[in-house]
């Protein structure tokens, strides 16, 4: 079969790049003898001849992907540098007594009244 030349309108397997699959086309176009350009049954794309060749994957830019919490670790920036001293660690903070608050700020508000 393979000895018989192509004519236009044969169905030929090629790869469409619209559909990205291996697919059956129609010899659309001959140069000679050589198929130059087919049309794919499915999208109805004519595109050229790429002799049944499926491409090459596209490398992804990252060969091995990172776990999540590796990549999010990767955008923070490195831990504080804690003294071990305890002299220079800050005083506990003091707990703020939120009635004392209310106490003052209605003390402010009868002085201006
Ligand atoms: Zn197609």
């Amino acid at each position: 079969m393979s000895d018989r030349l192509s004519r236009l309108g044969d169905v030929i397997d090629d790869y469409c790049p619209t559909c990205r699959l291996l697919l059956n086309h129609d010899v659309a176009a001959l140069v000679g003898v050589a198929i130059a350009k087919v049309t794919c049954r499915t999208c109805f794309n004519t595109h050229d001849f790429r002799k049944g060749q499926v491409p090459a994957k596209r490398k992804s830019k990252k060969e091995e992907p990172k776990s999540l919490v590796d990549q999010v670790l990767a955008t923070l920036p490195p831990p504080p540098v804690i003294p071990l001293a305890s002299a220079a660690a800050p005083p506990p903070r003091k707990r703020r007594d939120l009635w004392a608050e209310v106490k003052r700020i209605q003390e402010q508000q009868q002085k201006k009244s």
